[in-house]
């Protein structure tokens, strides 16, 4: 019996920047949010294969919102932040 194991959805972000403080929209509170990047990886006896889904978004340290962000306005607020060689996370 072979059991092949294969799963969507996990997802790994990779932090990019720290903002300027910001209002959260949804939490209210100013803070700085993390700019990630976040990839949704199909996966095959849970080792990432191939990244099937790629996305930028600001993340609120305190209520965790995510605010999605296009590529283009990503690379805009890269330029805008200091650079922040921070580690990456799962
Ligand atoms: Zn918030």
């Amino acid at each position: 019996m072979v059991f092949i194991l294969f799963g969507f959805g996990k997802k790994s972000v990779k932090w990019l920047a720290k903002t300027p403080e910001m209002i959260c929209s949804n939490c209210i509170n100013v803070t700085i949010f993390g700019l990630a990047k976040i990839t949704t990886w199909f996966t095959l006896f849970f080792i990432k294969i191939i990244p099937y889904n790629t996305q930028r978004a600001l993340i609120c340290p305190i209520c965790n919102t995510h605010i999605e962000v296009s590529k283009d306005e990503c690379a805009k607020l890269l330029s805008d932040t200091a650079e922040d060689e921070s580690s990456e996370a799962e």
